[in-house]
């Protein structure tokens, strides 16, 4: 629906700082390198290669554990001793949930009062103390904020810190290796820009010519706002289909990366997104959370708009955690659009 291509600059420094971070980055104490996976349905409709980078089978069911874990393990003993405070009610409080328990260090996840069950469950059967705190996000983040300045806790980013982002970025040294022949673009879907950065800083290091595509829901285009403007804009109001990309400014670290490195912004309405889930879906046979399917949908648009072909085209699909009840809603705006 509409893209705005980035023009190249050259801080090749940043990059190499990313890169040894992300080499150093000990994950795989807890991630696992998730497989590189052809998708042929998927490519035979697309009339290019797709792969699929399968973050949906992380523990956790998303690729968050990567840089909770990196920024956990990198605290210094004392701040281990003092714990960390996130506020999250998704994929990064499970994340850092499980991160903090593996590495035996206490965590607080400050989450709105009005967070479904089933999550702040999530958050404490993997050892996090889940806080219920607020009637909406923004008061959740800011008593975290609170108790990390009043009890001495550190606080997680679920985005902006460059630990954190190093940690993502290992996603990309193992697509890198796992496809060392043809690649054209990664496409990487797009909260508060931790993943493409990390992304973005590992590849345009080594591998220049590849593509990096950030892919964002059109109801929280965070990224794209703020190429445009050329600065952090905060978004006014921010739609929720996509919860794991639901973020109304990119992150001041992230957006230092993707001003310079990230080549185009690609926006999808949320019944792409349903589209795409189907699309996972028939291909695998597992079922992707609205934001694990945006680089899918990305794709999708990409080639149809630009009448691409022959291609070797890498989505990532970042994470699984649906609401079983929300694929009524995702089934049926598949089925209202006709066929995919
Ligand atoms: C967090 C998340 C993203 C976006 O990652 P950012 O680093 O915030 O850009 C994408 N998909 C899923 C499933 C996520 O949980």
């Amino acid at each position: 629906m509409s893209s705005c291509p980035v023009p190249p600059r050259a801080d090749a420094g940043l990059l190499e700082h990313y890169v040894k971070k992300i080499l150093a980055a000990p994950v795989y104490d807890l991630a696992v390198r998730t497989p590189l996976q052809a998708a042929p349905a998927l490519s035979a409709l697309l009339g290019n290669q797709v792969l699929l980078k399968r973050e949906d089978l992380q523990p956790t069911f998303s690729f968050k554990i990567r840089g909770a874990y990196n920024k956990l393990v990198q605290l210094t003993a004392e701040q281990k001793a003092r714990g960390v405070v996130t506020a999250s009610a998704g994929n990064h409080a499970q994340g850092v949930a499980l991160a903090a328990r593996e590495l035996g260090i206490r965590a607080r996840i400050v989450m709105p009062a009005t967070t479904p069950e089933l999550k702040v469950l999530g958050v404490r059967s993997r050892g996090g103390e889940a806080v219920l705190h607020g009637a909406s996000f923004p008061f959740a983040l800011a008593h975290a904020l609170q108790l990390a300045d009043a009890c001495g806790y550190t606080f997680v980013s679920p985005f902006d810190d460059p630990d954190v982002i190093a940690g993502q970025g290992t996603v990309a040294m193992e697509i890198l290796r796992q496809q060392q022949g043809p690649l054209d673009a990664i496409f990487v879907p797009v909260g508060g820009g931790g993943l493409i950065a990390g992304i973005a800083a590992y590849v345009k290091y080594l591998r220049p010519e590849v593509r990096i595509i950030g892919v964002e829901p059109e109801g929280s285009s965070c990224l794209l706002a703020a190429l445009r403007a050329g600065e952090r804009v905060v978004l006014p109001s921010v739609d929720g289909f996509a919860d794991g990309t639901a973020v109304a400014q990119i992150g001041a670290f992230g957006f230092e990366i993707c001003r310079q490195w990230v080549d185009e912004v690609i926006i999808v309405s949320n019944d792409q997104l349903c589209s795409a889930i189907k699309l996972i879906y028939d291909d695998t046979r597992s079922i992707t959370e609205p934001s694990g399917a945006l680089a899918v949908a990305g794709i999708r648009q990409y080639v149809s708009t630009r009448g691409i072909a022959g291609q070797t085209l890498v989505a990532v699909n970042s994470g699984a955690n649906i609401n079983f009840d929300s694929l009524r809603y995702v089934a049926e705006r598949v089925v209202a659009q006709g066929a995919v």
